[in-house]
């Protein structure tokens, strides 16, 4: 597009003027030429179809009748007044009726004029008709615009129409700013893109969205303009991830040396799954080409990211640099650091605890381990972020459960050696493939997409207040094998001192059927103090307590695999990757583990399919499509700098094909011209210039 022509203010357009242009910049924030043209059509009428008057039933969505008007007559007063006119063609005759603008009609309508008119069929007091219809003159033969078979429908609103722009008032401005612009509008894509994908030009295709001559041209229109979204969020996503490659050169490991084998062959209980390895794989040849390794692992609860991380710190530590943790809890980086000593021995590196209860005089230790490079793998909290903690020779962060931590923590980690350490971010919360590579797409994404074997799949059940004996039962039996319960109350807070009664209320209610001292329950919940919190965490850890009651205040990622019972109370009131995100804290060891879904009689048609879903899968990525669709790309973490919210047509669940369509494009064209200087990719080089690339870390959130 022109960019003259695009960005030339909305009251510059024929018929707009400076009180329509104030309605559409405040009811539809259009301010520009090109804003307007942005504002598709939301659906199309197909008006291909005619009926006769006498075939019009009270029952049709809506018809179309070339006719006469005979006659006008306005009956009726005060509020009662109306405009009647008296439509006719060979078959039979009809009203059509006005309740407003009965002036303005009574001028403009011709009496004894052919129309064709549109809308809805109704019959009242035996007599056909049409309120309100969309009229237009006929000319047969003539092209018109109501001689189009789709027309298109444009949202409009209350105020707008009272400045005459409803869905009819906005298409004829479509249609004067289509006829001033047509011929400045500028194509975007190299010609070789156009042919390679069987694209529409785009001059044609915004014609056609606004304008389809049919099904047809529109599907090509409609394609082209989602193409075009696609394509440009990745073309700079890409181009920056290259820039990043560029611009940061990355320590080098060339060895994979004893720590790292030792470790393999003899210290790893079990063996790995192919995804950890591939992703282990993966990680090895970013850290061995000299570039700078920015890494998403997204892997389900339980996958097993902890022995990855670990993994590639070890190969840091065979190259003779350092290596970090860091978790966004206490409670997580103490069971870190105890799996992590558990797995390495005493042999294979030091590796020490920074959390911020940590005693001063065991920091200072810590400190100058670090400083003389004597200490391997530190794990810790944002303790590790502070200025006071220097290493020697930083080389490779892992930051687990990467949506707890904000970019400013990154960039402290970052910068704590002279060439940045390599990144590897570490989450559990899936994000579907299409979302991933729009919010992501210029971090490498590495997915541990597979579970270690002999796991059983956790069996989940929606119960009704009614079988609430039932979910006791199950407690029992669970607990009288040895086992560990949980049972989590939503808390939310509009409804916190609601909540914190129905906890309490639920809290009675436990105690008198699971009474001391055959059972002993652990409470934790936000309105404690962090000391008592952490203990009661840890009685239920040490396995001292058989049930936690808790609001969501349980950590994610907590590992205690003798716990194989999670009970949801008012589950209907959890988001689907929430109720995911809980039931992932049970089925870590290789018994049976369930998860029971709580809730009310009553449930709405959303809070019904997310307990249904949660029922049928434990897949968190078949988990994420679902939530994806029921609340769409705005609620997902991420989503507010990614630009994905822009998207006008393209949608990102439906339109994964064409994704990774535009995504391999973009490949390919950086491929083979990664500065866009080449002639024929001109168009490109000067998109990107006229918008500004950031760097790709920040682009985490
Ligand atoms: P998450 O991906 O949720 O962080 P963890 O790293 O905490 O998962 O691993 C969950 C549990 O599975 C741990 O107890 C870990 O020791 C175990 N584990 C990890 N990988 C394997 C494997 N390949 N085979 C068997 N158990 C594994
Ligand atoms: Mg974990």
């Amino acid at each position: 597009m022109a960019s003259f022509s695009t960005i030339t203010p909305i009251e510059y357009l024929k018929g707009v003027g400076p009180n329509r242009a104030e309605v559409l910049k405040s009811e539809l924030g259009i301010h520009t030429f090109g804003e307007l043209l942005q504002h598709y059509p939301f659906r199309y009428i197909d008006r291909t179809q005619f009926h006769k008057i006498q075939q019009l039933q009270p029952d049709m969505p809506a018809a179309q009748v070339i006719g006469r008007l005979i006659h006008l007559e306005e009956v009726g007063e005060r509020r009662g007044k109306r405009l009647i006119g008296h439509f006719k063609d060979d078959t039979g005759a009809m009203e059509l009726v006005w309740f407003q603008s009965i002036g303005w009609l009574k001028k403009s309508l011709k009496v004894g004029a052919a129309y064709i008119i549109y809308g809805k069929p109704n019959v009242f007091n035996n007599q056909l008709s049409i309120t309100h219809p969309e009229m237009e003159l006929y000319h047969p033969g003539a092209k018109q615009a109501g001689n189009m078979s789709l027309q298109p429908v444009y949202s409009s609103t209350e105020k707008l129409k009272k400045f005459m722009l409803d869905s009819r008032g906005i298409q004829k401005l479509q249609a004067a700013l289509l006829e001033s612009i047509a011929h400045h509008l500028q194509e975007v894509l190299p010609d070789y893109v156009l042919q390679k994908h069987r694209l529409m030009p785009l001059p044609n295709a915004l014609v056609a969205i606004h304008f389809p001559r049919d099904r047809q041209a529109l599907a090509q229109a409609t394609r082209r303009l989602k193409f075009d979204e696609l394509f440009f969020i990745q073309l700079k996503l890409l181009k920056n991830k290259l820039l990043n490659t560029q611009k940061f050169r990355g320590h080098r490991f060339d060895v994979v040396g004893r720590r790292f084998n030792t470790f393999y062959s003899k210290h790893l209980p079990f063996s790995l799954t192919n995804a950890q390895k591939r992703v282990i794989k993966e990680i090895r040849k970013d850290t061995a080409s000299g570039a700078q390794l920015n890494r998403l692992v997204q892997g389900d609860v339980g996958s097993g990211k902890t022995v990855v991380a670990l993994m590639s710190m070890l190969l840091a530590v065979d190259n003779g640099f350092q290596a970090c943790l860091m978790a966004p809890t206490e409670i997580l980086a103490q069971q870190h650091y105890n799996s992590i000593k558990k797995l390495l021995g005493d042999s294979i590196a030091s590796v020490q605890l920074l959390t911020g209860s940590v005693a001063k005089k065991d920091r200072k230790t810590i400190h100058a381990q670090l400083e003389d490079g004597s200490l391997d793998i530190l794990v810790g909290t944002h303790a590790l972020i502070e200025d006071s903690v220097r290493f020697k020779n930083l080389g490779f962060v892992v930051i687990d459960e990467q949506h707890r931590f904000g970019v400013e923590q990154r960039a402290k980690l970052w910068r704590k050696n002279h060439t940045p350490p390599h990144m590897l971010v570490m989450t559990a919360t899936p994000i579907p493939r299409t979302l991933a590579m729009t919010l992501y797409g210029d971090l490498d994404l590495s997915v541990i997409d597979e579970l270690p074997a002999g796991r059983k799949p956790i069996k989940t059940l929606h119960l009704y207040e009614s079988s609430r004996l039932r979910m006791f039962g199950l407690m029992k039996d669970e607990i009288a094998k040895g086992r560990q319960v949980y049972i989590v109350y939503p808390l939310i807070k509009e409804s916190e001192k609601m909540d914190l009664l129905y906890l309490e209320a639920g809290l009675e209610t436990l105690m008198k059927e699971f009474p001391l001292p055959q059972y002993r329950i652990s409470i934790v919940h936000g309105k404690m103090p962090v000391k008592d919190k952490e203990f009661e965490m840890q009685r239920f850890i040490k396995g001292e307590t058989q049930i936690m009651v808790a609001t969501t205040v349980i950590e994610v990622g907590v590992d205690v695999p003798n716990a194989s019972v999670m009970i949801i109370e008012n589950a209907e009131r959890f988001g689907l990757s929430q109720l995911h995100q809980l039931r992932g804290r049970v089925g870590r060891g290789a018994e049976q583990s369930y998860c029971i879904l709580m809730s009310g009689q009553k449930l709405s048609k959303d809070s019904r399919l997310r307990l249904e879903t949660m029922v049928r899968t434990n897949d968190g990525f078949e988990i994420a499509e679902v939530d994806l669709q029921l609340r769409g790309p705005g609620d997902i973490t991420g989503t507010q700098q990614s630009g994905i919210l822009d998207l006008k047509l393209a949608d990102l669940t439906t339109d994964q094909a064409l994704l990774n369509e535009v995504r391999n494009s973009v490949i390919h064209i950086l491929e083979n011209d990664p500065k866009l200087t080449k002639p024929e990719n001109i168009l490109l080089r000067e998109y990107l210039t006229e918008s500004e690339p950031t760097i790709a870390w920040e682009k985490i959130s």
